[in-house]
């Protein structure tokens, strides 16, 4: 019984020989960072690949985050998820910005367009929504009400890799949308990420904002950061980028066995899927209901006793952390329907490497616990 324990998620590691040639490139230019040779053909080869045009790489996704608040001037509130990774409303705090927190749709996971809108106030300026599991969020109606009340749309689509929504990407909605290419990501750079502009002077501005505000030799046009991704980052992704779409396929295999094993357990439901968007298949995601007699915290704990390691994303919300759990649109009674999908989720593993044998087990587990 001590099998190596499964966690939800692992990184695809290339074959070792393959990274080998763009290491002793690197080695041989000395040009580690600063807009060096892979890291402007990840930028192209990333654009092509998602489907856009403006694309600036990050160092992760966070400081992209952070970044993308500043190059529209963000300021006063933003209304934002509470069902999400805690970077998401971290990226505000930086900004000095206040986070409103609005609750969510059941079938989505995403905000919710009618709550979004009654949350405003005078002081609003933005929404943050997250394409929570890649599933897209209700795109036309969140601009609908940007466009009335005169609010940006920066979209966290750390989870939105590749997904094509009604035909075309994902990430083309909204006034940006930012990237994360964590380990722990479909497509991943060890660390990185990205902001998706929709022209080339806005890409520009980001590109100043993340290092430092440089615009050229001696001239530095705002108090930006550094937010630079490396050349060893952009090589490991054009490698990445080589393998992805085989790699979603084989998670897409693991999707389709989950669901085919999981179709007639009482209280155990798969997310449903968008039929107008594609999918990358970067979590799968079930809700443990009244239904299932072990609740969602015992099934966690049973699956801990059989080395799984499934994770609540997203539980607790990031609203109950203290940094945010005493605002007024942090209380359980503003979120309700995010409260109880917290309560009730359970993101199954999912990643390459993870044979179908192990997903037969895991779902014997939920069957017999
Ligand atoms: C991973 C993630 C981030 C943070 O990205 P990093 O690259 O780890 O900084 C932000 N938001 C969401 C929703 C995430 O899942």
């Amino acid at each position: 019984m001590s099998k190596k324990p499964i966690p939800v998620t692992q990184p695809f590691m290339p074959p070792l020989e393959e990274f080998l040639p763009y290491l002793s490139r690197i080695w041989d230019s000395k040009w580690l960072t600063n807009a060096g040779e892979f890291h402007e053909e990840l930028e192209h080869r990333l654009a092509r690949h998602l489907g856009v045009e403006h694309l600036s790489l990050f160092t992760n996704g966070t400081i992209a985050l952070i970044v993308a608040l500043q190059a529209l001037r963000i300021t006063g509130e933003v209304i934002t998820t509470p069902y999400s990774f805690v970077a998401t409303a971290h990226s505000l705090l930086w900004n000095n910005i206040r986070p409103v927190f609005a609750d969510i749709e059941a079938d989505t996971f995403n905000l919710d367009p009618e709550r979004i809108e009654s949350a405003i106030t005078g002081q609003t300026t933005a929404i943050m929504p997250v394409h929570c599991y890649g599933i897209p969020c209700d795109v036309e109606r969140i601009q609908n009400v940007a466009d009335r009340y005169g609010l940006r749309v920066i979209y966290d689509a750390a989870h939105a890799f590749g997904v094509d929504y009604k035909g075309r990407s994902l990430l083309a909605h909204g006034d940006l949308s930012v990237l994360s290419f964590h380990a722990t990501k479909v497509f991943n750079t060890f660390e990185g990420g990205a902001i998706i502009a929709p022209d080339a002077k806005t890409k520009k501005r980001i590109d100043h904002l993340k290092n430092f505000g440089f615009v050229d030799e001696v001239t530095v046009a705002a108090a930006g950061i550094n937010g630079k991704m490396n050349e060893i980052q952009s090589a490991f992704g054009l490698l990445q980028l080589d393998h992805i779409d085989r790699l979603i396929g084989l998670r897409g295999d693991i999707d389709a066995r989950y669901r085919e094993q999981l179709a007639l357990v009482r209280g155990v439901t798969p997310y449903e899927p968008r039929p107008d968007a594609t999918r990358n298949h970067a979590y799968f995601p079930v809700l443990v209901e009244d239904a299932y007699p072990l609740g969602r915290d015992g099934l966690y704990d049973r699956f801990r006793e059989h080395g799984i390691l499934a994770r609540r994303y997203f539980y607790p919300l990031i609203s109950q952390f203290p940094m945010y759990r005493g605002l007024p649109s942090a209380q359980r009674d503003n979120l309700p329907v995010a409260s109880r999908l917290a309560d009730q989720v359970l993101c199954l593993p999912i990643f390459p490497d993870l044979p179908l044998a192990e997903v037969d087990r895991i779902a014997d587990i939920i069957r017999a616990p």
